[in-house]
């Protein structure tokens, strides 16, 4: 399978790696979009979070347990936001589930 994220998991791409543990990865987005913008993806290709289910939930599970160390690397005392855009209409653009954590500045309310 073609996957861009499965490929920087693995290494096969080069990324800026901020977190690893056995479920997951985290690195710097490409473009950031804020002064702190890291992307979180599980190990193991999930299409979005659309596609959640009980059989890969754990590993989902796993991703929020490390979400808070993340913010805590990145130095995020005051707060981020976090994003998963899904599908077509949610501007998805890696068919890999990934969450974006953005902060280092005071976000704008509008999310839409
Ligand atoms: P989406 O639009 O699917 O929610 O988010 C995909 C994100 O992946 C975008 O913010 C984009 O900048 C980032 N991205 C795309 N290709 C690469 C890449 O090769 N390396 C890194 N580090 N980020 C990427
Ligand atoms: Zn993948």
């Amino acid at each position: 399978m073609d996957c861009l994220f499965c490929a920087i998991a693995k290494g096969e791409i080069p990324s800026t790696k901020v977190y690893e543990d056995e479920f997951c990865y985290a690195f710097k987005d490409i473009h950031p979009q804020a002064p702190v913008h890291t992307l979180v993806i599980p190990k193991a290709h999930i299409p979005s979070a659309d596609a959640v289910s009980e059989e890969n939930s754990a590993t989902v599970a796993r991703i929020f347990e490390a979400i808070p160390k993340i913010a805590k690397l990145e130095g995020l005392k005051n707060g981020y936001r976090l994003i998963s855009n899904v599908g077509e209409d949610g501007c998805q653009s890696v068919g890999h589930l990934h969450f974006h954590i953005l902060g280092g500045k005071k976000l704008p309310e509008q999310m839409s």
